[in-house]
């Protein structure tokens, strides 16, 4: 079930509120945590997720 009050109109089309920082977002850019929707940033520093493009130490992913 979706909160009304947590939803805002941004980039042209309804969507959710990060309930941690307060960003606005659209449901494509949302993660929900805890039935919370939160934005990227805040999904990742909530759940110690990286982002996998950052993986420049992986030896196993030759770069060219
Ligand atoms: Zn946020």
């Amino acid at each position: 079930m979706v909160d009304q009050t947590r939803l805002a109109v941004t980039k042209g089309e309804l969507g959710p509120i990060c309930d941690h920082c307060g960003e606005l977002m659209t449901f494509g850019e949302s993660m929900v945590i805890d039935a919370q929707y939160v934005c990227w940033e805040c999904y990742q520093k909530s759940t110690g997720a990286e982002p996998s493009t950052d993986s420049s130490e992986n030896p196993g992913l030759p770069i060219h």
